[in-house]
């Protein structure tokens, strides 16, 4: 069990994009909502839901590669932004101790670079080796920490397979030696046979170098695997955050067994035979998301009271939130 200290406190947090409007009212993607939750160090916190829900959004905002719309950030016990106290931390210093890994890792590599250059280029930025041959070394142990081959720096990204562009992605998250990393949906490019080899290579670096990760996905089979705790992302907001067994085993909020629901099971009699949570209808418009609780559109319970009062994000039992009006009665 990972040690019990925040490395990452996120405090109401939200972020709006505004979009174009015709009229005199400003129209805003409300992409995050209010997000509450802390990133205990050497752990793994997955954080998952539907595409479009926020997730990335909000790893992103987190380390301020977007500039959050309002709410607070502590690193370390140190506030990097505060929309009340008015700080706003120049993010150059954290950027050596706060990293990410994309999605798309072709996406995510400068083509007109080698290798070499784009694991080097961070180890120049923050000035981190003192002669070309210290860069070189360095550059060659980042490569093999990654499953890679010296020769592999003098080589273009599309000479590359994904998986192993993955890999130097990751190469380049690792160059700054950094405490916390936001893996950002980093195997869903990945052929099935490569996602696994990833997230072993990741499990074993975090032991290695006793990381933090801030894991994205949208399938929680995987997010369950990787995950010491899970929070689960319904249009902006986190619906339910538990420890990823208890989570896994006794959802309680109706969006979070839904998607349990769905994960295959491995006995194929029992997998006939359980019943599935179908959710009508498609995930409405961040533009202008439902009143109330964001989910009672699609919400199986839903009352007169979901419409209109948004629930609380509660702890119902130790370490275990949701925000639900069901679970009050
Ligand atoms: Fe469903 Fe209402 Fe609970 Fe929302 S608050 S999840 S609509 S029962």
């Amino acid at each position: 069990m990972p040690e019990q200290t925040k490395l990452v406190e996120v405090k109401n947090l939200k972020k709006y994009f505004p979009v174009k409007s015709t009229g005199l009212k400003k129209t805003f993607v409300q992409a995050v909502e209010a997000a509450n939750f802390d990133i205990y160090k050497g752990e793994t916190f997955g954080l998952v839901g539907e595409s479009g829900c926020g997730k990335t959004t909000l790893g992103r905002t987190i380390i301020r590669l977007y500039e959050p719309t309002s709410g607070a950030i502590i690193y370390d016990g140190k506030v990097i932004y505060d929309s009340e106290k008015r700080i706003a931390e120049k993010m150059l210093p954290y950027r050596r101790k706060m990293q990410i890994i994309f999605q798309d890792p072709s996406a995510s590599l400068d083509p007109r670079m080698t290798v070499g250059e784009i694991v080097g280029e961070a180890l120049d930025i923050h000035k981190l080796t003192s002669s070309k041959e210290e860069r070189t070394e360095r550059i060659k142990t980042l490569l093999d920490q990654v499953g890679l081959n010296t020769e592999h720096a003098n080589r273009f990204p599309h000479e590359f397979s994904g998986g192993q562009q993955q890999r130097v992605g990751i190469a380049r998250a690792l160059a700054v030696e950094p405490e916390f990393i936001v893996c950002d949906e980093p195997i869903s490019a990945l052929d099935v046979s490569i996602q696994s080899q990833v997230v072993n290579m990741l499990e074993d670096l975090q032991e290695n170098l006793g990381l933090t990760y801030l894991f994205i996905a949208h399938d929680i089979s995987v997010v369950r695997h990787i995950s010491n705790r899970i929070g689960v992302m319904y249009l902006g907001c986190m619906v339910e955050m538990a420890e990823s067994y208890e989570l896994c085993s006794h959802p309680i909020h109706p969006y979070t067994q839904t998607l349990i629901s769905a994960v295959p099971l491995p006995d194929p009699e029992k997998n006939k035979t359980r019943q599935r949570i179908l959710l009508e209808g498609d995930i409405p418009s961040p533009i202008n998301p439902p009143s109330g609780c964001r989910f009672h559109t699609r919400c199986p319970y839903a009352t007169e009271k979901c419409s209109q009062a948004m629930p609380e994000f509660k702890e119902y039992s130790p370490g275990h939130y949701a925000a639900c009006h069901m679970l009050d009665n």
